[in-house]
């Protein structure tokens, strides 16, 4: 049944809706629009002009239209008499291709006339900082190992539970709350759904985090690596894939559980790492993470290859029990429906060409990495993404070559600010060249 908005209005008591969209770096866009304004915006969406927001579009194109989608409505915890609401951005009459959530939508829709659904969940880890985020908001977090430290956790346990409290509120089954492995770092789990339900929900989180730690006079940071040495804060996703309510990953029968589809996703995922990793791990920072040397906690928890094995954290893929695995490439900074995306893309065309994975690796990657001559690495830095990223025909297809165009051509101007300027580093090691 149709959801109507006016009458949502009604219901909740809700003064104002925020309409909202999700450009191509992540950032979240939006209208605050009064309820009595509602049914009209519901029907053509609220009006932008495209080119002020990370989209690729032109001061010379028309208005574009975010059409919310009424099944995400949330009157946010901190603020209830607003209603939230994810969108799909429109111009011309038509969905803009490049637009996010338009762009997932195409993927999964590829999925399912493969009989497939994408279940995914995402456990977002992040820093809660000073206001100006120049460092961590708890003087006294200094342990060595400070994962699961249970008094810098309780510390913090009027902004942890308001975000818990709200999730348990909106029936996400939010299961688990923990103080990460860096300073400051925290976890929180909600449970996994279909793709898109979740990169709604992660997308409100980030959104939420942020805002409820503004409001007790913190900062919430997903940057990738805000701290050098200290391990920095992943995004890492599970999947799995459905028909109905039939796990297709399961296998009792198959290698730690694992159907034989299971393995050709996961071979996929492998053979595109390089080019999806412009999607999972999409800033400058985000390769001060992967790739990078130990942290003071004795891991960075980060791969540095493109390996996969059981239940060991060291590679880049997990798989810790039948039924799913655990890709640990993707980070704070991801857009949450181009992490989906692109990994749903790599997987179908896994499974489409039956891709082996390769042999699974149990080792430390860590400490024996070395020991493997042919692993593949994962891209240095955010140009050698890109230019994998570009070069996959892969992806243009999957995704849409419309899209692959604008995100390479935004990126590479933002990869074109970063090299054009001077660090002190820089000037320290060449001035007396
Ligand atoms: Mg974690």
């Amino acid at each position: 049944m149709k959801i109507d908005l006016a009458d949502k209005a009604k219901e909740l008591g809700l003064k104002y809706f925020l309409i909202s969209y999700t450009d191509l770096f992540g950032s979240q866009r939006a209208k605050l629009v009064p309820a009595s304004a509602i049914a009209g915006m519901q029907k053509n969406g609220a009006g932008f002009a495209g080119f002020a927001t990370w989209l690729d579009l032109s001061p010379a194109d028309s208005d574009m239209f975010a059409i919310p989608d009424p099944t995400t409505l949330i009157p946010l915890p901190w603020k209830p008499e607003v209603g939230w609401l994810a969108s799909d951005i429109w111009m011309d009459g038509k969905p803009v291709a490049q637009g996010p959530r338009i762009v997932l939508q195409k993927v999964m829709a590829a999925s399912r006339a493969m009989g497939y659904q994408m279940k995914s969940g995402v456990e977002c880890e992040f820093f809660l900082t000073t206001p100006d985020g120049s460092a961590i908001s708890d003087p006294a977090d200094t342990a060595a190992k400070p994962c699961y430290d249970a008094a810098a956790l309780l510390r913090r346990y009027d902004v942890i539970t308001e975000i818990c409290d709200a999730m348990l509120a909106m029936g996400w089954g939010a299961y688990q709350n923990d103080h990460e492995d860096a300073n400051g770092q925290f976890e929180m789990n909600w449970h996994y759904d279909d793709a898109l339900i979740t990169a709604d929900r992660h997308v409100f989180f980030k959104f939420m985090a942020k805002s409820i730690a503004e409001k007790h006079g913190l900062r919430a940071t997903f940057m990738p690596k805000p701290f050098l040495g200290l391990t920095g804060s992943g995004c890492h996703s599970h999947v799995s894939m459905w028909d109905g309510d039939r796990n297709l990953f399961e296998d009792e029968a198959g290698v730690l559980g694992v159907s034989q589809l299971g393995y050709h996703f996961i071979g996929g995922a492998i053979e595109h790492a390089g080019a999806i990793a412009a999607l999972l791990n999409p800033t400058v920072n985000s390769y001060k993470r992967i790739n990078a040397p130990r942290t003071i906690s004795g891991a960075t928890w980060a791969p540095n290859t493109v390996t996969y094995s059981g239940n060991n954290r060291t590679h880049m893929i997990r798989i810790p029990e039948p039924g799913r695995f655990e890709m640990r490439l993707a980070d704070g900074a991801a857009n949450p429906y181009l992490l989906q995306a692109g990994l749903l893309a790599a997987g179908l065309d896994g499974i489409a060409r039956k891709t082996d994975p390769g042999p699974r690796l149990d080792i430390n990657m860590y400490t024996d990495g070395h020991l493997v001559k042919d692993a593949r690495r994962l891209p240095l830095n955010l140009l050698d993404a890109l230019r994998a990223f570009e070069a996959s025909p892969m992806l243009g297809a999957a995704l849409g070559e419309g899209f692959v165009k604008s995100y390479a051509k935004l990126k590479h101007a933002e990869w074109n600010e970063f090299a054009a300027h001077l660090s002190e580093w820089e000037r320290r090691a060449t001035l007396d060249c």
